[in-house]
């Protein structure tokens, strides 16, 4: 006999910021796996900006989210039942399955986590896609050289949270910019040299050129608008931008001119270039590998956001936009 499982699915197309009233939970039967198909309970749910630009009907790198149907994410989750031979009961797998508590699959769309001692959330956060948005994007178009100066914007997050330290790692000078002293003081003690409280300092500019008094050699964007404009401000020769995301944006109904200091692009040589974590899929066992020794050696450190339930997954994104997350955004299951 079937049994249940619930899905959240997007409602209705957000304007603007989105809205609890934008999703709904629904309940779908589960069947049992047929013969090839693996049935998986989810344990945890990624919870990730990327997902409101696919919540626009628009072309994008991705296709957008259908109104009526559930939701996509990354997720950890145990195989219940197995009749593939390639899983047994028991087994962590990490799928896109996410935004919902249980679904059956056939196994292509599961893989394995590898058998290390870490926690399997880690393999969602700093072990899984933003550590290797992190580790790609500041090692491929950061270029990063030690004694350089490094300003990350969205520092506390799941991504910047790990561009922060990897760039300590390499030997760099790391300038923090966060929404409260509370992250900028964790960042601060897991090594970032100095930060800045973009809603309290005042003059975004003049707080960060204190930070940065040499000037900013890379620049990992994950929040754009005013912070980019900052960071053309004080860039130096050759600077690097790293543009991995611009969530300032991402609820504007309609486009405001970009920076306006943009020809700082011409003067200054700056390179900028934007990236999806995919055009670096190569890299991906080499981040594994490294990342679980710098975790095991204590080197870098993270710090997760939880919300328990299904039901709360449509809060637990809604506060992504509130800044109420420390590192990475999980929803717990089960
Ligand atoms: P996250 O940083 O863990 O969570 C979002 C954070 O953004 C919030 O905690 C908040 O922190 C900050 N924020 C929200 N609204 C803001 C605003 N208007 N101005 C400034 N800061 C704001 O999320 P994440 O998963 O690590 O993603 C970080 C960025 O990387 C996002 O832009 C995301 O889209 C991008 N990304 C890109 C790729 C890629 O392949 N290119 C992959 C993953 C993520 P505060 O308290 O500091 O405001």
């Amino acid at each position: 006999m079937a049994s249940k499982a619930h899905e959240v699915r997007l409602r209705s197309r957000p304007v603007g910021l989105p809205k609890a009233e934008n999703f709904e939970v629904a309940e779908v039967a589960l069947p049992g796996p047929a013969q090839g198909e693996v049935l998986v309970r989810n344990l945890w749910m990624s919870v990730d900006p990327y997902m409101r630009g696919r919540m626009y009907d628009r072309p994008s790198y991705v296709p957008p989210f259908q109104i009526g149907e559930a939701l996509q994410g990354g997720a950890i989750g145990r195989v219940e039942k197995s009749n593939n031979p390639e899983f047994k009961a028991g087994d962590l797998v990490e799928s896109m399955l996410g935004w919902r508590d249980a679904f059956v699959s056939v196994g292509g769309a599961l893989q394995k986590l590898p058998n290390e001692n870490v926690p399997p959330q880690a393999y969602l956060g700093v072990l899984g896609m933003p550590g290797l948005t992190a580790y790609s994007g500041l090692a491929r178009i950061g270029e990063p050289k030690a004694g350089e100066t490094v300003f990350v914007s969205g520092a506390a997050g799941a991504v910047g949270a790990a561009v922060c330290q990897i760039a300590k790692l390499r030997g760099c000078t790391v300038v923090a910019s966060a929404g409260t002293d509370a992250k900028l003081a964790w960042l601060k003690s897991v090594g970032v040299d100095a930060g800045v409280n973009y809603k309290t300092c005042g003059n975004l500019l003049e707080a960060v050129r204190k930070a940065a008094p040499k000037g900013i050699d890379i620049y990992f964007d994950n929040v754009g608008g005013e912070h980019l404009e900052v960071a053309l401000e004080l860039a130096r020769p050759q600077a690097r931008f790293v543009e991995c995301g611009m969530i300032s944006t991402y609820n504007e109904t309609e486009p405001k001119p970009g920076p306006r200091n943009i020809i700082y692009v011409v003067g200054k040589s700056i390179k900028m270039q934007g990236f999806i974590v995919t055009n670096y899929w190569d890299m991906r066992d080499q981040f594994r590998a490294e990342m679980t020794q710098w975790i095991k050696s204590g080197a870098i450190k993270w710090e997760e956001t939880i919300e328990n339930g299904i039901e709360n997954a449509p809060k637990a994104f809604l506060n992504l936009f509130a800044g109420a997350n420390t590192g990475k955004m999980l929803v717990k299951l089960g």
